[in-house]
C-alpha cells in the first residue's frame, strides 16, 4: 500500500520526522514568506526548506489561495507532532534568521 507523498508529509512531523498517527493533534504553525519569493505555482504543495546550520531539510506546506492558513496571512506552514518540536523548529527557524539579519550588501 503506497501512500500519496503529499498525505504523508502532512502526518509527517517537519522537525522530528515522526509520523503522526490519524486523529493525533497536530501542531501546526504559519509563517511569511520573502515577498520576492514567488510562491503561486506551488499552492497546496510542500516544498522543501534547507536549514544550513542544523542540515536538516525541513517540509513546509504552501497553503493553497482558499486555506484559512492563507486568509490568515500566511504562504508557509510548518506541521509538527508536538509542541516541542513546534518550539524547536521555530528556534532553529529564528537562528537561519539571525545569520542573514546583519547582512548588507557591499558598498559601490
Ligand atoms: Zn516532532
Amino acid at each position: 500500500m503506497s501512500m500519496d507523498p503529499r498525505e504523508e508529509l502532512l502526518t509527517t512531523c517537519a522537525w522530528c520526522l515522526q509520523h503522526i498517527e490519524q486523529g493525533e493533534e497536530l501542531f501546526g504553525f504559519g509563517a511569511r514568506a520573502s515577498p520576492s519569493i514567488d510562491l503561486s505555482d506551488k499552492e497546496g504543495q510542500f516544498i522543501s526548506l534547507k536549514l544550513a546550520l542544523q542540515d536538516k531539510i525541513i517540509p513546509v506546506l504552501v497553503p493553497s489561495r482558499t486555506s484559512q492558513a492563507h486568509k490568515d496571512g500566511y504562504d508557509l506552514m510548518f506541521i509538527t507532532c508536538s509542541a516541542e518540536c513546534a518550539q524547536d523548529l521555530k528556534d532553529a527557524l529564528e537562528l537561519e534568521i539571525d545569520v542573514f539579519k546583519d547582512y548588507s550588501p557591499p558598498e559601490g
